[in-house]
């Protein structure tokens, strides 16, 4: 991250109520930038991610909390674990079947099905395995984080950003 992103990123983020004057703080809140932003472009979405949240500074840990759930997982995926035929191509995500059970409390219940083989085989397979049920309700082509460890990913994804919604 250049420098001039540093100044820029903290001139952007002091429209933001008690945003620190502090040199020191300043200063802090820079090497903080720095250390999580690989690039300028990192910093641009963050700043950007930041402003829409908040209108007081909101502390470190926010702004790393922003980082870790938003900014990261945007990273080029080339590092990343390849996926299995299911997901190859997809991600990490693959097709799921998610049946909807009305339980007799009146509560309901989700279950997610993984399909092995060919989906379009499957899809009948389950429409069938349900017809005419009165409690159960298939959806199908719902999308889901693959079992394998590129999809182990994409659930860790969704996992933060769950526990980051909770928060606000
Ligand atoms: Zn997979």
């Amino acid at each position: 991250m250049t420098n001039t992103k540093v100044e820029e990123s903290l001139g952007r983020l002091s429209v933001l109520r008690r945003f620190p004057v502090n040199p020191h703080a300043l200063a802090a809140i820079a090497e903080d930038l720095r250390s999580l932003c690989s690039d300028d472009g990192e910093a641009d979405r963050l700043v950007a991610a930041i402003l829409g949240r908040f209108d007081m500074w909101p502390g470190p840990a926010a702004i790393r909390d922003i980082h870790r759930a938003e900014i990261a997982p945007q990273r080029p995926r080339e590092l990343e674990p390849s996926g299995c035929d299911k997901c190859r191509g997809r991600g990490g995500w693959r097709a799921v079947f998610v049946v909807t059970e009305q339980l007799a409390d009146g509560s309901i219940k989700r279950e997610t099905v993984y399909p092995t083989g060919n989906i379009m085989q499957a899809e009948v397979e389950i429409e069938q395995h349900y017809a005419g049920s009165k409690t159960h309700r298939v959806d199908t082509a719902m999308v889901a984080p693959c079992d394998c460890p590129r999809g182990m990913l994409r659930r860790e994804e969704l996992r933060q950003r769950d526990a980051q919604r909770q928060r606000q």
